[in-house]
């Protein structure tokens, strides 16, 4: 089967493309700084698609204002009433996103897919296990998910609207995997991935890494929303983190730190934690996102036990000794250490400006 691609706005989803990042607005839009706090926040986490819910009428009119401030491409998620997906398209949404559980009339699909293609708008059906009100085995349920996402995109296929791409959640991951899998032998539309409903935040990070870890390593899934009890930027951080840790994608440096044990000389959670915000501060070139700096606990066996990473720093009391690969350099004052491994960093992989 020949897959097929699917755009919202710049970005272009399927075969060749990298998997893209997003997740969804959780504020309150009348909360106008808020909302643009949190903007803010998403756009500097490296989010790549922005969805937002549009429940009601007033909703979309924050359509416009979401777009400008983030600049980013944007689907308006829709429940229950169709008419709002006509509204969210005309203020500008990149996207729509149907959920063929509660809008099932396919007069009113066929509208919506006129309107979306008039404007070169994508439409993302979307469905969740939520919907079904009997309890399935996961095999089962994933079929019946399936079969209802078939009756929309023939509907949408009949309009000849081809924009699309499709999902398949579910708040447990069996139903996921199944589901996700039937659909890519199915379907040739990109596939949203992503696990519903995680539960607390702990729980969510850990569903969310194996499930669609699992599904990414096998090939399914052209963009992914990590859904957490947690700040909607977080939930960027945590994708980037399960693509690039999959090899799939390199957005950062690769920050290394052991578990630390009774050898540790400082409070390595606290100084890694310090490193990163600042890490992440630094402009650095193309090459530095491939690399993978440790900190480690000890002098000891730090620099042997960190020796994949390119450049570390191992505390001891007084002194910290700086490693590339294995083999240490040189050793700073433990205190000052972090600032001066941060300028070196620099030195060596800072963007160059002309
Ligand atoms: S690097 Fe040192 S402090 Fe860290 S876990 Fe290993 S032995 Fe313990």
């Amino acid at each position: 089967m020949k897959r097929k691609f699917c755009t919202i706005g710049k970005v272009v989803l399927g075969p060749g493309y990298p998997v893209a990042v997003q997740t969804m607005l959780k504020t309150e839009y009348r909360r106008v700084s808020l909302l643009t706090r949190e903007i803010r926040a998403i756009k500097k986490a490296g989010c790549e698609i922005l969805r937002m819910a549009v429940e009601k009428k007033e909703d979309s009119e924050f359509v416009g204002f979401v777009k400008e401030k983030s600049g980013l491409p944007l689907e308006a998620d829709i429940h229950f009433d169709w008419r709002l997906a006509l509204l969210a398209i005309k203020e500008g949404a990149d996207g729509v996103r149907l959920n063929p559980m509660n809008i099932k009339s396919m007069r009113k699909v066929r509208e919506i897919a006129k309107r979306a293609k008039a404007k070169n708008v994508s439409i993302r059906v979307g469905i969740n296990s939520g919907g079904f009100r009997k309890a399935y085995k996961p095999q089962q349920l994933a079929r019946l998910m399936v079969e209802k996402v078939t009756d929309y995109v023939e509907a949408l296929e009949k309009e000849e609207f081809f924009n699309l791409m499709l999902s398949f959640k579910a708040a447990d991951i069996p139903t996921t995997l199944a589901a996700n899998r039937q659909a890519r032998k199915i379907f040739p539309y990109p596939l949203h991935i992503g696990i519903t409903a995680t539960g607390p935040q702990q729980e969510g990070l850990i569903k969310s890494s194996i499930g669609l870890g699992i599904l990414l390593r096998e090939g399914i899934g052209e963009t992914l929303r990590v859904s957490l009890n947690a700040p909607a930027w977080q939930e960027v951080e945590v994708a980037k983190v399960i693509l690039q840790s999959l090899g799939q994608r390199q957005f950062l440096p690769e920050v290394i730190s052991c578990p630390t044990c009774s050898r540790c000389k400082v409070d390595l959670r606290r100084e890694v934690e310090r490193f990163k915000k600042r890490l992440r501060s630094l402009s650095l070139n193309g090459q530095a996102k491939t690399l993978k700096f440790a900190l480690m606990g000890c002098v000891v066996n730090g620099p042997g036990e960190a020796s994949q990473a390119d450049l570390g720093l191992a505390f001891g009391w007084r002194q910290a000794a700086v490693f590339e690969k294995g083999k240490v350099i040189c050793r700073w004052p433990a205190r000052d250490s972090i600032e001066k491994f941060l300028v070196l960093i620099k030195e060596r992989y800072g963007e160059k400006k002309n």
